[in-house]
């Protein structure tokens, strides 16, 4: 099986995209070196890791509340841990010793935070199939951030996929996702994550450890109390359906404009953002002239500038906006 083939099972099986990067490739530029993330960590043997996205339909991100969005993460999971699952599968029948990723395991042993063995942030970019946006989400040029992705470890050679040199994300003068962000976490392409993590994994690990701990020292009376809230129904649903363990938040992924998606269901809702502060505005502004100014920014060092798109932003979304205006006036004349 070579690197075509791989890719037509892989959209065969439901993929929305798909990418290649080489083990070799990822070994040597992990996103921390500090604390590196590595497909060698794993597995050795490891030649390349095949790179599989699910997007996230947009209608839920047009509803009033989270909740449609937080249930159709948890359905577009199960079908990517499905095709990922198949491709594997097939993969080593073929006789190639394949497996799917754990994303979300975590080893406190490397950072004070959720930290995976891998990044699958920093697997789809190095596969090619798109870059960081000021959140540090991964913008795919045909769906934005509104995806899922996840890796697939192999140990057949496959010729890999050249990451983009062209930023997709808009950058500074955007900042929609900054000023979407209810807990202002957004950072110059980084991101708070502690912060982040109090709205996007509004039930997950920090929380039950903190209910938990309440509940230890707490009386008898207390604990009558603290077992009806509504952390406890939290951690209910999440155990059922993973809402509320993470990807709770969907707000930067609702507001960024990159992608078709966008422009064709979510440019009218998404147009106004009620979170925008002038203080936000302000921060803002600090970035857009820090960039201006060649000032130090860490999440655009010669070390991460490579995920974020070493080119810089050359006008992708504009002209992608172009192209779907054309081809939504074409379908226009063609039904008339
Ligand atoms: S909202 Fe704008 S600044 Fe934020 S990631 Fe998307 S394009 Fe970049
Ligand atoms: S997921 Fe929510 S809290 Fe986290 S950065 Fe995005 S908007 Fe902010």
């Amino acid at each position: 099986m070579n690197a075509e083939d791989v890719k037509k099972l892989a959209k065969d099986l439901g993929a929305d995209l798909v990418g290649i990067a080489s083990a070799k490739t990822l070994n040597a530029f992990p996103p921390d070196p500090l604390w590196p993330q590595t497909p060698e960590k794993i597995l050795p043997t490891c030649k390349s890791v095949i790179v599989v996205v699910q997007h996230i339909p947009v209608a839920a991100f047009r509803a009033k509340s989270n909740i449609p969005v937080q249930y159709m993460d948890m359905l577009v999971l199960r079908r990517m841990d499905r095709v990922a699952y198949k491709l594997a599968d097939t993969l080593e029948r073929e006789g190639h010793p394949s497996f799917v990723t754990a994303a979300q395991e975590t080893d406190w042993n490397m950072k004070n935070a959720s930290y995976g063995y891998l990044s699958t942030r920093h697997l789809g970019i190095e596969a090619g199939l798109g870059t960081f946006g000021l959140e540090v989400n991964i913008l795919t040029p045909e769906y934005g951030p509104r995806l899922y992705l996840t890796g697939i470890l192999t140990e057949l050679e496959l010729e890999p996929d050249a990451p983009m040199t062209e930023q997709v994300c808009i950058g500074e003068s955007c900042s929609r996702c900054l000023y979407s962000c209810p807990t202002d976490a957004v950072r110059h392409y980084g991101i708070d994550k502690r912060n982040c993590a109090t709205e996007a994994q509004e039930f997950g690990f920090a929380t039950a450890t903190a209910f938990f701990m309440k509940y230890v020292f707490a009386s008898r009376e207390e604990n009558k109390e603290l077992i009806k809230s509504r952390d406890v129904f939290g951690f209910w649903q999440g155990l059922l359906r993973v809402v509320g363990s993470f990807g709770d938040c969907p707000r930067c992924l609702a507001v960024c404009p990159v992608g078709n998606d966008y422009h064709a269901y979510l440019a009218n809702p998404q147009k106004v953002i009620p979170e925008k502060t002038p203080e936000k505005v302000d921060k803002a502004k600090g970035f857009r002239k820090a960039r201006k100014d060649g000032d130090e920014i860490s999440g655009l060092d010669d070390w991460n500038i490579r995920w974020v798109g070493p080119e810089g932003y050359k006008g992708i979304v504009a002209r992608q906006m172009q192209e779907f205006k054309k081809a939504q006036k074409a379908k226009e004349e063609e039904a008339k």
